[in-house]
Order: C-alpha cells, then sequence, then structure tokens
C-alpha cells in the first residue's frame, strides 16, 4: 500500500517537470559550456596538430643545416700536400672505450693495457726518486688537426717544416692511445725539449721503459726521418699494439725505401 503510494505520488509529477527546476537555467550555460568546450577542443587539437607538424618538419630542415655547417666549418687548409710528408704513418682513431685516464683530472688517456703498464712504471720510477708526468697522451684528429694547423699557422711554418716536428692529423700516433709524451717532473724545463735527454727521468728510462713494454718513438736518426723526440714513448705490449705499429712500418719501408733515401 505504501509503495503504491509513494510510486504514485512519483508518478504524480511528470518526468519533464521533475527536472525543470535545475534544467532550464542550466541547459542554456550547459550548451554554451560545451560549445566553448568543444571550441576549446578543437583549437588544441588544431594547435597539437599544428605543434606536431612543426616537430615533424622542423628536425630535417636543421639537421641538414647543422649537418651543412660541420664540413666547411673545419679547416683543413692544404690535404694534398700533407699526405705527402715523408715518415708520419697513417695510424687510426682509437674507440673511446678503450681508453683509461692516466691522470687524477682525467685529461691524459692512453688505451687500457698501456695505461695500466705506464702506471706502474710512473709507481716504480717514484720509487727510485723519479718523476715521470705524463704530458700528453690520446689525442683525436681533430685536436691534432689545431696542433698541426693552428701552430703551423702561429709560427708561420710551412707544411714540412711543420711535419719535421709535428705529425700531421691522421698521422700521430697520439691517435692510437699507445703513445705517450713524458716529461720530469722535476726538471719541467726540458717538456717536449731535446734536453729532456739530460734528465734523470729520460735516463731511467732508457734504462727501464722496455720492462713496461713502452720504447721510443723516434730515436736520433729514426728512418721516418723524423725529428728526434725522447719524450715520446710508445706501447708495444701487446698483440694489437705491435701491428699498429710494425705493420705500418713495414707496409712504410716496402712502399718508400726511395723516399727515405731523401732524408
Ligand atoms: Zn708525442
Amino acid at each position: 500500500m505504501n509503495q503504491k503510494k509513494q510510486q504514485g505520488s512519483l508518478e504524480d509529477i511528470p518526468e519533464a517537470l521533475r527536472d525543470i527546476p535545475i534544467s532550464p537555467p542550466s541547459s542554456s550555460s550547459l550548451n554554451l559550456k560545451w560549445i566553448m568546450l568543444g571550441l576549446a577542443g578543437v583549437i588544441m587539437v588544431v594547435l597539437a596538430i599544428l605543434g606536431i607538424m612543426r616537430l615533424v618538419s622542423s628536425p630535417s630542415p636543421t639537421t641538414t643545416v647543422s649537418v651543412e655547417p660541420t664540413p666547411p666549418s673545419t679547416p683543413t687548409p692544404e690535404p694534398e700536400t700533407v699526405e705527402n710528408i715523408l715518415g708520419h704513418l697513417p695510424y687510426e682513431e682509437a674507440d673511446p672505450s678503450q681508453l683509461k685516464a692516466i691522470t687524477n683530472d682525467g685529461r691524459i688517456k692512453l688505451r687500457k693495457k698501456a695505461a695500466d703498464r705506464f702506471l706502474q712504471m710512473q709507481r716504480d720510477a717514484r720509487t727510485n726518486g723519479i718523476i715521470l708526468t705524463p704530458i700528453s697522451g690520446f689525442r683525436t684528429v681533430k685536436e691534432q688537426e689545431y696542433l698541426f694547423f693552428e701552430i703551423k699557422r702561429q709560427r708561420n711554418q710551412d707544411t714540412r717544416k711543420r711535419a719535421e716536428v709535428s705529425a700531421p692529423p691522421k698521422y700521430s700516433e697520439h691517435h692510437t692511445g699507445y703513445a705517450i709524451d713524458i716529461g720530469d717532473g722535476q726538471v719541467p724545463a726540458t717538456n717536449l725539449s731535446e734536453k729532456f735527454e739530460q734528465t734523470p727521468a729520460f735516463r731511467w728510462l732508457e734504462n727501464n721503459a722496455a720492462k713496461y713494454s713502452f720504447e721510443l718513438s723516434f730515436p736520433p736518426n729514426n728512418p721516418q726521418g723524423i725529428s728526434y723526440e725522447p719524450w715520446h714513448w710508445r706501447y708495444v705490449g701487446d698483440a694489437d699494439s705491435l701491428k699498429t705499429f710494425y705493420e705500418a712500418q713495414q707496409l712504410q719501408n716496402k712502399s718508400s725505401s726511395q723516399e727515405n733515401t731523401v732524408n
């Protein structure tokens, strides 16, 4: 009975009227709201599409732009003459993942094996009162390019003169990560100078470096015709380093036995 009454009382009010008190004022504003939301949605979609189009379209011009300036910006003034520089052999740049720092600041690096042997040699030298200071290790072709051409320019050297004291880019043993320039920590004034051979560090290296598989790359009157570099040592203690240096040397000896007579 009660249920019937309740049902009846609800049914008495027409559905449309039940909603009237709430719906009529809001329905118009709701419509406006929906229109506004719809518009906003359309704008958002359009903006999103524009954004995507920009993202898709913009990288291609910027990449082509960034790719283009790099080749001309690299200053490679006289590549042909460099190819003909006597003595220097071509070397490949070591993979950065193969390198290990030998200084605390991490700036000077060698190939892992060469680095470990150098650090051992440095420790042992120190127990004899000798301070072996690394001056330069691995160098990229880019860095060598700067060293060769920029300093050549500063010193106004011709290419041949410059090549006597510095390897052209792609021709430095330093690219391999096996070569290191060593100084005497107690006589830094002799760094990268022939006078280095008068230092205790050099004498120690002459007597001991071979034990650690380091050898002088450019001794006096070397067959490559490169000026004497008592500070420049290379690691030849594993298959890869031996292959790096001796294969190239044999090739050089075969191909340029006539050229060497010039020196
Ligand atoms: Zn060197």
